[in-house]
């Protein structure tokens, strides 16, 4: 089962929000380093069922249902100046990972200005997480 990548299966609201953000965040300086991506959009119980039981999630796509299943939520990823994908398991390491952790801190700041909820404020942080 791939990852639904499609931005045009997120509510229109969210879909709106999410190009603004995208918009304001390439108007960045950061952006010259990190550009931003979409890496997941909506899920099926079965795939938020996974990512429970990996201990990524809360919600086990049953009981407790995710917002990307019913396409109010997106995450994001960062690639480098090559294409290259940034996948850090602490994104907000400031002493280890400065730039890309201002990346996410800039992107979750841009988030929150649009309303969105941002997953890098939650207990178990998810930065790359946003959702309405
Ligand atoms: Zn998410």
């Amino acid at each position: 089962m791939s990852k639904d990548r499609n931005l045009q299966n997120a509510v229109p609201e969210l879909r709106l929000a999410y190009n603004a953000i995208l918009d304001k965040y390439n108007s960045k300086w950061i952006s010259r380093f990190y550009s931003l991506n979409i890496d997941y959009v909506t899920r099926t119980a079965k795939e938020q069922k996974v990512l429970f039981m990996l201990g990524r999630s809360y919600c086990d796509g049953y009981k407790k249902k995710s917002k990307h299943q019913i396409g109010k939520a997106i995450d994001i990823f960062f690639t480098g100046k090559k294409g290259r994908a940034i996948w850090s398991g602490k994104p907000l390491d400031f002493v280890r990972y400065p730039r890309v952790s201002l990346a996410y801190w800039i992107f979750g700041g841009i988030a929150k200005n649009h309303g969105l909820t941002w997953g890098g404020s939650w207990n178990m942080r998810d930065y790359g997480h946003i959702q309405i």
